[in-house]
């Protein structure tokens, strides 16, 4: 009996002495903070760069906040205890971040932007993020292409329009580039935004919520479109283009002589590349996480060895403190025309996840 437990217990301890060395040799724990598991890309952006972080030999620590801004700060706080040499984070609210990223500065931890601007904060040294500017300029460009698609003979288009939480530096440049192109149409008067509702603090969709915009849209509808018909609606995302596509076949949109409006949308998530090939949804905007933790994890290589990491934009993004260096990628639109072929040629998706 003696002799097992001396066993067990010299096997134990070979098996803690071998765990530690594996961990000493790796370059260090890099902390991925993601905002949340509702919205699938954020899923894959977390997993992809856990891998990659493997891969380049770090530990990576990942979590993911439910979208709770406490819980976010508890787990970055958690992360610097532990020892994280940098910290990777797409924010939950991009304003809520800068007590705990002076803890982290002074423990020289280094900090990259994910996908979401971090405002207020000189302790943010790198972004790695898409054109988000570009986002909205491909949502718009898709929006009107549409509805000379769908309602070549209809003049003025009735559109309304969505934004994403104002919580995030992101919503702005989405909405700002859409309406680089929308704004000229409504003041020459071939859009119309019957609702009258304009501007991020009117149209605004708080934490990204698909069901806060299925009940805006529903509001709309019997507030505005009773004798009307909307022609498009301007969606940043996903996951709300497909709660107002449910509040717009509540009302009978898509089935007899009702069309369905051109409806948005942003991220190429499965329902909506579906939603797209059953016609109901219009379009999305691929944006390739994968590419993007690609860059994350360079960018924190870089860091690592004390040099200075690839970048392609140092004028765009200000985040109130000072203009963080960024590596933007370029998103990709997409719609029933390409929306198969794009996804199932980069390897985002299987035609069989698409197909069934
Ligand atoms: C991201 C989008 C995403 C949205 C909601 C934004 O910050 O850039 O890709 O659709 O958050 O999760």
């Amino acid at each position: 009996m003696k002799k097992i437990t001396t066993l067990i217990a010299s096997v134990a301890l070979g098996i803690s002495v071998f765990a530690s060395q594996a961990i000493a040799e790796t370059k260090g724990v890099v902390g991925i903070s993601m905002p949340t598991k509702t919205s699938t890309r954020w899923i894959s952006d977390g997993e992809t760069m856990e891998k990659l972080f493997k891969e380049a030999g770090y530990e990576p620590d990942l979590q993911f906040a439910d979208d709770d801004i406490p819980n976010q700060l508890a787990q970055i706080e958690n992360m610097v205890t532990k020892g994280a040499k940098v910290l990777v984070i797409g924010a939950i609210d991009g304003t809520t971040l800068s007590d705990i990223l002076q803890k982290a500065a002074d423990a020289g931890v280094k900090v990259i932007a994910y996908d979401r601007l971090i405002r207020d904060s000189g302790n943010v040294d790198y972004y790695a993020t898409f054109d988000n500017f570009q986002v909205g300029v491909l949502q718009a460009t898709s929006l009107v292409d549409g509805l000379k698609a769908k309602f070549p003979d209809t003049k003025p288009w009735n559109v309304e329009l969505f934004g994403g939480s104002p919580d995030d530096n992101n919503a702005f440049f989405f909405y700002d580039g859409a309406m680089s192109i929308l704004q000229p149409m409504i003041d020459s008067g071939e859009i119309v935004v019957k609702s009258g509702q304009q501007g991020m603090e009117q149209v605004g969709t708080l934490r990204w919520d698909g069901t806060v915009a299925q009940a805006r849209m529903e509001n709309l509808l019997s507030s505005t479109y009773t004798e009307d018909k909307v022609h498009g609606v301007l969606s940043p995302y996903d996951g709300l283009s497909i709660g107002i596509l449910s509040a717009l076949k509540g009302v009978g949109y898509g089935s007899g002589d009702m069309a369905m409006p051109v409806v948005t949308g942003q991220d190429a998530e499965l329902p909506s590349v579906k939603s797209i090939l059953a016609d109901e949804q219009y379009s999305t905007v691929f944006k390739d996480t994968r590419e993007l933790a690609k860059v994350a994890v360079s960018m924190v290589d870089a860091v690592m060895e004390g040099k200075e990491p690839e970048v392609n934009d140092t004028k765009t993004y200000n985040n109130g403190v000072k203009v963080v260096p960024s590596h933007l990628l370029k998103p990709v639109a997409v719609d029933k025309s390409n929306i198969k072929d794009v996804m199932v040629s980069s390897g985002y998706y299987t035609a069989e996840q698409i197909d069934n």
